[in-house]
């Protein structure tokens, strides 16, 4: 071990690892510098020794990198939502262009990746329509909420995230302001005792519409209709609920749900098809990325009306229904049957007749459909979580052979592995772009053409 615990360090930061840390090295040994950005010269305090590696906090920045710029939160350090906020925007686009290239390369066995240039964003900040505010106490007892700190459930308070839309700050003065006045007492994760765990906001960029969503662990509201009507002064106001989530869990939402007020869903669009969400209802978080998003993925499946489309981790349908106005027909598969319970009702919604959609894996669903009803596909898109594809999925479309195949991937790496099984069995890797969703963060999303060799 080279380094001691507390130790000082002088280096330059020249590089930027996979989850936004800087990278340099001192005497030959690497350091990770959480806050570190690229060009830095920094002093940095040794937080975790290895043998050969070490992790380092940011103590100085003695000569700023020309790409360093200042946050515009004041949390963004402490903060576990944002990674790279201190780096400037192109700096961060090239980031993760690199990102998906280095996976490609060196997962995919990749050497010239066919890169289109990343698709950013307008304005980098205000992007989010969803935020799941925390509440809980402050050291000094006073009622807080704000994000999760890196790695732990520390509450950072913010009620001004920059990612996410200023009507958030107007919906937490107010049902922080009436949990203060009634003296109703936030969850506590340690006891399970308490009431309001979450405040769920979502807001839809295209209509206004804004949905409150209180996650109590119980099922009553001390008042409640006194903060319906403090919430229903915000202009937009559609929906106000209550989930119930009495487990002493980490995962958000429970599974029952009381309306409040308004409507039990609100309404947005992504390139002119419209959407019901509901506080259960997966969507996309930046609907303008999206709609981005969703073009190239429909450009690259390059459909002139006739084609027979599978849409596999289709969700609420949003891509199905997208691919539905260009091709003759398109079929959906869903694990989640209240989201195939969506695709319907948004496929009827949008008069839109051509689609079909399963619930199940998609893993069993194609494989199945393909050998017991010998179904067949022009295009196949895919979009799975960031494990990427099962490999009967992979299997059974090389079985099935589409002239193409569009790969919608929130996982550079699981992509980077997926494609090289398809590409050692006859497909073509034509085209790669990434598209920025989550700008400040280290995520990026990919989408990958491949055509039939
Ligand atoms: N294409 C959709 C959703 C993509 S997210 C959109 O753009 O909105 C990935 C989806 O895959 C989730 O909805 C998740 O529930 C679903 N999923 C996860 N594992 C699956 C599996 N094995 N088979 C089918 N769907 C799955």
């Amino acid at each position: 071990m080279k380094f001691q615990k507390n130790e000082l360090v002088r280096l330059k930061i020249e590089d930027c690892g996979v989850d936004g840390q800087g990278i340099g090295r001192a005497d030959g040994f690497t350091v990770f510098v959480k806050d570190g950005v690229i060009g830095d010269t920094v002093t940095a305090r040794i937080v975790k020794a290895k043998k050969t590696y070490a992790y380092a906090r940011l103590e100085e920045v003695i000569e700023p990198s020309p790409f360093r710029v200042e946050p515009k939160c004041p949390c963004a350090r402490p903060c576990g939502g944002c990674q790279l906020q201190a780096l400037s925007y192109d700096r961060q686009l090239d980031f993760k262009t690199e990102r998906v290239r280095g996976h490609l390369e060196r997962i995919g066995g990749f050497s010239k990746v066919p890169m289109e240039p990343i698709i950013g964003m307008e304005e980098p900040y205000f992007y989010r329509n969803k935020a799941q505010f925390p509440v809980g106490k402050s050291r000094d007892g006073r009622i807080i909420t704000g994000f999760y700190a890196g790695r732990t459930h520390t509450i950072v308070e913010n009620r001004d995230c920059v990612l996410g839309v200023p009507e958030n700050r107007q919906v937490l003065d107010r049902v922080i302001g009436h949990m203060e006045r009634f003296h109703i007492p936030p969850y506590e994760e340690t006891t399970g005792k308490g009431l309001v765990r979450h405040i769920l906001i979502r807001y839809g960029f295209f209509t206004g519409e804004i949905m409150v969503c209180l996650v109590l662990n119980g099922d009553r509201l001390p008042h409640a209709s006194l903060l319906v009507e403090a919430l229903r002064e915000i202009p937009g106001m559609t929906s106000i609920m209550v989930n119930v989530n009495r487990k002493q869990t980490n995962v958000i939402l429970g599974e029952s749900l009381l309306l409040l007020w308004g409507k039990p869903y609100i309404t947005d669009t992504i390139g002119g098809i419209s959407f019901q969400i509901s506080p259960l209802s997966f969507y996309q978080v930046n609907p303008r990325q999206t709609g981005r998003l969703y073009a190239k993925a429909l450009e690259y499946a390059d459909l002139h009306g006739e084609e027979t489309v599978w849409d596999l981790y289709c969700g609420i349908g949003t891509i199905s229904l997208f691919l539905a106005q260009r091709a003759g027909f398109v079929r959906g598969v869903e694990v989640v049957p209240a989201a195939i319970e969506n695709a319907r009702q948004n496929a009827r919604r949008n008069g839109i007749e051509n689609v079909e959609f399963f619930v199940g894996k998609a893993e069993e669903v194609l494989p199945e459909e393909y050998r017991r009803n010998g179904v067949y596909a022009d295009v196949i898109v895919v979009d799975p979580p960031r494990k990427g594809c099962d490999e009967r999925v992979l299997s059974t479309m090389e079985e099935m052979s589409p002239r193409r195949i569009v790969y919608v991937s929130c996982d550079s790496a699981t992509l980077a592995r997926d494609l090289k099984y398809l590409c050692a069995r006859g497909y073509i890797l034509e085209k790669v772009c990434p598209v920025d969703q989550f700008a400040q963060t280290v995520e990026v999303e990919t989408v990958a053409k491949l055509r039939r060799g």
